[in-house]
This record gives structure tokens, C-alpha cells and sequence, in this order.
């Protein structure tokens, strides 16, 4: 190890991540070129490909690597918050049609054939270069939403020359598509306000309805993170790079491979954006179509969109020297405070918005980035609650059936493309949500703002 692995975790998540490679695998990335100061594993850490999901660590930019596995195969997935100024009582009666005229509008499952906004090879190009500006331009994203987009939805430096023409073709079809596994849309009850002043200026109130929305760059991401780990491990050997294990295939940050990668990681980075940003689009329509009001009159603004699987350079203080350095968070959120120049303007004063999805059947939180989280995770908190269990594991355990019975119990409406996704993602498998925000807030890397519960769900 070059450096210590930090874990922030109860005695009994700590005793999960023991129980799987965890632990095992953050050792591994500490032991990467160029990594600095600490490897962080936060709550909702568990074992993932080679380096563990809800996990943070920091490179070099000069002597360090960039790690295709250490951001993982759905390159900037993320969540999305979109607010209105609806109550339960109004979509109450509405709720199943509009589960409904959600499902069948946005395309979801592995390889959704029809209802995507189709991209010829130009306009593809362009969205990979461009992100939600390009939706902006095409009339399907408004300047407020380019506003409260983690890198206002599009990053530069992306290079659509360094996306494989399998990537780009796997992708050209999907934008505005959810995907299948975790990926969802939820309408959501506001239940708890645990900070008043920053709900008021995120716009959210006791009682509200908002719509989470969690999905990343489809087959195009998966397939660039598929063609640079092979690109990679080949440079290995040029580089002297040895490694643990071969699931965190790297190259320097300064070499033809490692900029290669970053440029094309970026285009995948625009394209999730841009299909979380269509799929917002869809949103707004269904709302509009089902309730009869315009977006605007429904105040469906968006909060804020932020990414969970990325490397971006950022500055951050190491050995008490402010250093640009590439973060790579992997199944981990940026937790930005107040006063950071990274974070809209809107939310200067308050900090960044942060959501901690739960599961289908359980709450979700908002949080609010902290100066905390600035020495303790690079700027990161937890990005969920974590699986607790194997999807072969769940099978063992659950049926459809129940789990059905048991959402509908609860009040909740949901539409899923499979029964077996249904098993997969039961509120069962994840760890306790509540815990996660708690260990954040306690922590003060990310405080509680919101908790917010399920009341229509669609499962990809
Ligand atoms: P990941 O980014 O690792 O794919 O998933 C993020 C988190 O989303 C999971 O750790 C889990 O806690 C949460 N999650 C999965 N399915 C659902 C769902 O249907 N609704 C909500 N609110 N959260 C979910
Ligand atoms: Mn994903
Ligand atoms: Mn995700």
C-alpha cells in the first residue's frame, strides 16, 4: 500500500464489506501509480469490478493513471431530481395513468427498439461533444436545466474520434432510453424536512411531488469502458505498470492511452447527461398529457443532475498544498460546499445537492454537500444505500409475487419491464438507506436536507 485506505462505516457495514472484496479491492487501488493521500470507502461501499462501487481515490496528474476500471462500465451514471409544485392529493387519483403514460413513453429495458429520439452519425457527433447544449439547441432542455447540471451537462474535452464505431453505434439509439437493473424512475412524496433554509432554495416542500430519475450512458459508456481496459492492459507492459489485479487496467494520465480514454470517457459523460436530460423531456410531457398543464405551470424544474461514475481533474488540498489532481469516483456522488466555484450559482450559498437513492420500496435523501468532505472524501459522499446481496441471492430469497404485494402495500405504483428485475431490486437487497444519510450527516460530509418516499416507480 502506498497510501492508507480510509472507510467510513457502522460496525455492521463494516462487517458486509468484510465479508465480500471490499476492503480487498480499495488495498489494490492504493497500491495504483500516483495515488494520493488516502482511498476512501464510503458507507454504501461494496465490492465491484476490481475497484469497489462507493469508492473515491485521487491521482497524480503528472505521475499518476487514469483507470477505465476505477470509473467503471456505465460511465457517468447518475441522479437527477426534477421538482413541481404538486401534491399527493392532486396525482393521487392520476397516479396509475400516469405510471402508465411514463412507461410506455420512456423507453426502458436492455435494448428498447422504439421511442428514442433516433441520432444520425453528425448529430450523435455533436451530442458527444456537446451534451445537454445540444438538447438545448434541438428544444428538448431549457438554460435552467444546463444550469444545475454538474459541468452544466456538457464537459469539454470530449472527442468523439475516440469512441469505437461499436460504442457509437450501440449508442446512436438509446438517447432517452432508462436501461434495465437499477435504473428507474420514481415519483416521490416529500416526508421530512430536515433543513428548512436550503429545501426553500432548492424549491421543495413538505408534501411535494418530485420525480428521481437514475440512469447512465447506456451501450455507448459500457462499450468505451470495454474498448480502454483492453487498450490498457495492452500499454501495461510499455508503462511498467503491475498490477494487483487486472480489473484496474490503467494508463498515465500523460499517455496517449490515458488522454485517449479521458477524451473519450468525456464524450460518454455528455451522452449520459444528455439522456438523462431526454428522459426529463419525456417526463415533462407525460405530467403535461396527464395532468393537463404545461411544464411551467407545473414548476418541473430540474435540482440538480449529479454523476456518479467519473474521473475528473480537480483541485484539492494534499499535504496541505492546493494540487490539481484526477478524482476518480466510482459509485460515489461529489459533495461540493458552499462557496465552491464548481457548484451553480443558484446554490453558492448553501452548497451542492446531493440524492441518495434507496430502493424502490424505501426513502431517498437529499443532501447538501459539506466543507467536510473537502479533507475527509475529495468532495464525495455515498451515492445509495448499497446492495446487500448477490442477484442470484435474491432469487434464493424472494419471489415476484411478494414483492409485488409488498410495494403495493405500501401504496406504491409500479410498472417494470421484468418480473426477474423486480426480485433483483426488491427494497430487500439494498442496506438501510437512512443509515447511509445518517453516517453522511454525522460525518458532516454531506448534511441532511429531505427525505423523500416512493409512490410511483418504473423499474428498467
Ligand atoms: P448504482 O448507481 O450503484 O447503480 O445504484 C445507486 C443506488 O440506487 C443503489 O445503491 C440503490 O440504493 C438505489 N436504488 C436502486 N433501485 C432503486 C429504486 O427503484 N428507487 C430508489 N429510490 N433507489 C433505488
Ligand atoms: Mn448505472
Ligand atoms: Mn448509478
Amino acid at each position: 500500500m502506498k497510501i492508507p485506505v480510509v472507510i467510513y462505516a457502522n460496525e455492521s457495514l463494516l462487517q458486509k464489506m468484510i465479508s465480500d472484496r471490499t476492503i480487498e479491492q480499495a488495498v489494490n487501488v492504493s497500491t495504483l501509480p500516483g495515488v494520493l493521500k488516502q482511498v476512501v470507502v464510503l458507507p454504501d461501499g461494496h465490492q465491484g469490478y476490481g475497484f469497489p462501487v462507493g469508492g473515491v481515490a485521487g491521482m497524480d496528474i503528472d505521475e499518476g493513471v487514469i483507470s477505465p476500471g476505477s470509473v467503471g462500465y456505465d460511465i457517468n451514471c447518475g441522479v437527477r431530481l426534477i421538482r413541481t409544485n404538486l401534491t399527493e392529493k392532486e396525482i393521487r387519483p392520476k397516479l396509475v395513468d400516469l405510471v402508465d403514460h411514463l412507461f410506455n413513453s420512456i423507453p426502458s429495458g436492455l435494448n428498447p427498439k422504439e421511442g428514442c429520439v433516433k441520432l444520425n452519425t453528425t448529430q450523435l457527433d455533436e451530442v458527444l461533444v456537446q451534451g445537454v447544449k445540444w438538447l438545448e439547441t434541438n428544444g428538448y432542455a431549457s438554460k435552467d436545466d444546463l444550469d444545475v447540471c454538474e459541468e452544466n451537462g456538457h464537459i469539454v474535452n470530449a472527442d468523439p474520434d475516440k469512441v469505437s464505431e461499436l460504442a457509437r453505434s450501440r449508442g446512436a439509439p438509446q438517447v432517452g432510453s432508462l436501461g434495465s437493473g437499477n435504473h428507474f424512475l420514481e415519483i416521490q412524496r416529500v416526508q421530512e424536512i430536515h433543513d428548512e433554509q436550503a429545501a426553500k432554495v432548492m424549491g421543495i416542500f413538505p408534501g411535494q411531488i418530485t420525480i428521481l430519475i437514475h440512469c447512465g450512458s447506456r451501450g455507448l459508456g459500457h462499450q468505451v469502458c470495454t474498448d480502454y481496459l483492453k487498450i490498457c492492459e495492452a500499454s501495461h507492459q510499455k508503462y511498467g505498470i503491475e498490477l494487483p489485479d487486472r480489473q484496474l487496467a490503467c494508463a498515465p494520465n500523460t499517455s496517449e492511452e490515458g488522454i485517449a480514454y479521458k477524451q473519450a470517457m468525456n464524450a460518454a459523460m455528455n451522452f449520459a447527461w444528455s439522456n438523462r436530460q431526454m428522459i426529463t423531456h419525456y417526463t415533462r410531457k407525460s405530467f403535461e398529457s396527464i395532468l393537463n398543464q404545461s411544464e411551467s405551470d407545473l414548476e418541473m424544474n430540474l435540482v440538480y443532475d449529479v454523476a456518479h461514475n467519473i474521473a475528473k481533474v480537480e483541485k484539492h488540498k494534499i499535504d496541505g498544498k492546493e494540487k490539481s489532481i484526477v478524482v476518480h469516483r466510482k459509485g460515489a456522488t461529489r459533495a461540493f460546499p458552499a462557496g465552491s466555484i464548481d457548484i451553480p450559482k443558484k446554490y453558492q450559498k448553501i452548497g451542492q445537492p446531493i440524492f441518495i437513492p434507496g430502493s424502490m420500496g424505501s426513502a431517498s435523501w437529499i443532501l447538501l454537500g459539506h466543507k467536510n468532505s473537502l479533507n475527509l472524501s475529495f468532495g464525495s459522499t455515498a451515492h445509495g444505500a448499497g446492495r446487500l446481496m448477490s442477484r442470484t441471492q435474491s432469487h434464493k430469497q424472494y419471489n415476484y409475487k411478494q414483492i409485488l404485494e409488498e410495494i403495493q402495500e405500501k401504496g406504491i405504483v409500479l410498472k417494470s419491464m421484468t418480473r426477474y428485475g423486480v426480485v433483483e431490486e426488491a427494497p430487500e437487497v439494498y442496506k438501510d438507506v437512512d443509515t447511509i444519510a445518517n453516517i453522511s450527516h454525522d460525518l458532516k460530509m454531506a448534511t441532511k436536507v429531505a427525505k423523500l418516499v416512493p409512490i410511483g416507480v418504473i423499474k428498467g
